[in-house]
């Protein structure tokens, strides 16, 4: 079987010696030294100022959204993970969707305007695939009218946009090390905050009850994570710049192989991508549903990301059309890339769709 995704896990000893003084100092989690030294290499890493190492990627956006204070409307992005959607809705606001731009599938800016009511408080938009959203056009207008940024960038992990990380754009921009993505601690999350050090302060406040010695701030919760997860990290992160070339190679060969009747991502030229994901677009749901089955014939796992489209969710309350989405939603499918795929199985993924599709004109 061939997996869509599978997690790169260091040589078990290695995770061994990083875990081994835990057993001498007994301290497991709360802000303990492998947080702290992981928080500080992810940091130099990606050469941000400061990273908050968080229980996972959600807890991310939904610190975020507290620790700005949003309440009311948040404009945001259809084409998403849950996550981006759900935290929204479980800090009691009202995701407001904006369709997407055809080419980046990330929000589409020229649209944004629009869709702002006076109960409008932020924009949560998310660096599809790692690709990032149009950051310039949205710090614009979010100036223009006082809206604060959050940027899902659980894809962008090491992507950079001219010259500086992703992360870097927006107030607050979130990560997530769940084990699929390009980087994991098996569990994980980060939230780079770009805003003032009270609002840093108050972000690693929040994850630890908002209690500071002997001071009760303010209702935090428990978004802390441990030393065992960031032991992964610290292993991990040996390994990440290969794993991202690794990635690059099997992206490379799939972008020369494929049948030039799918889609596949271009990567702009101004950006260092990170070869998170590889989703190809069909021309209809149909032919997807086609290939879908003939690689499960072959013992090839692909997976519809993202679907559905966020604004079709059942429990959405504010209905909204999102022709763009939704289109895009029902004909892409994400091949399997993972760092120790092999290029042998990567031209074989590529001949069953290729003569799938050649079969279906
Ligand atoms: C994975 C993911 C998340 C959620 O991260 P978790 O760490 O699993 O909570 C959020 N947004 C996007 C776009 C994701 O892909």
């Amino acid at each position: 079987m061939i997996p869509v995704t599978k997690p790169f896990l260091p040589p078990q000893h290695e995770y061994q010696a990083q875990i081994k003084e835990l057993w001498k100092s007994k301290w497991i989690t709360n802000n303990g030294e492998l947080v702290q030294r992981l928080e500080k290499e992810i940091a130099d890493y990606l050469q941000i100022s400061y990273m908050n190492f968080v229980a996972n990627g959600t807890m991310a956006l939904t610190l975020a959204l507290k620790a700005l204070d949003i309440t009311g409307e948040v404009i945001t992005t259809p084409f998403s993970f849950l996550a981006t959607s759900t935290s929204i809705l479980w800090e009691n606001c009202i995701p407001v969707f904006v369709d997407i731009d055809a080419e980046s599938l990330c929000i589409n800016p020229d649209q944004i305007e629009n869709a702002i009511t006076e109960k409008t408080k932020a924009i949560m938009a998310t660096h599809v695939f790692g690709i990032p959203c149009d950051v310039e056009k949205i710090e614009l207008i979010a100036k223009k009218y006082n809206l604060s940024v959050i940027y899902d960038g659980a894809h962008a992990f090491g992507v950079n946009y001219k010259g500086k990380s992703i992360l870097e754009y927006g107030d607050i921009s979130t990560l997530s090390f769940h084990a699929t993505k390009v980087f994991h601690t098996v569990e994980g999350g980060g939230i780079v905050c770009n805003g003032s050090n009270q609002l840093r302060e108050k972000i690693s406040l929040l994850r630890n009850y908002g209690f500071k010695d002997q001071e009760y701030l303010f209702a935090g919760v428990n978004a802390k994570n441990s030393e065992f997860h960031a032991a992964m990290g610290l292993c991990n992160l040996k390994y990440v710049k290969e794993n991202i070339m690794k990635r690059k190679n099997i992206f490379e060969l799939y972008t020369n192989e494929l049948s030039e009747q799918v889609r596949t991502i271009r990567i702009p030229k101004d950006i260092k991508y990170n070869y998170a994901y590889f989703p190809v677009i069909f021309q209809d749901e149909e032919t997807l549903i086609k290939v879908e089955r003939k690689l499960s014939e072959n013992n090839i796992h692909s997976r519809r990301y993202f679907y559905p489209s966020l604004n079709k969710l059942p429990y959405i309350p504010l209905k909204k059309d999102c022709p763009i989405s939704e289109d895009i939603s029902s004909r892409i499918l994400c091949l399997p890339l993972y760092s120790d795929l092999d290029m042998g199985t990567a031209v074989f993924i590529c001949g069953v769709l290729n003569r799938c599709i050649n079969v279906s004109i």
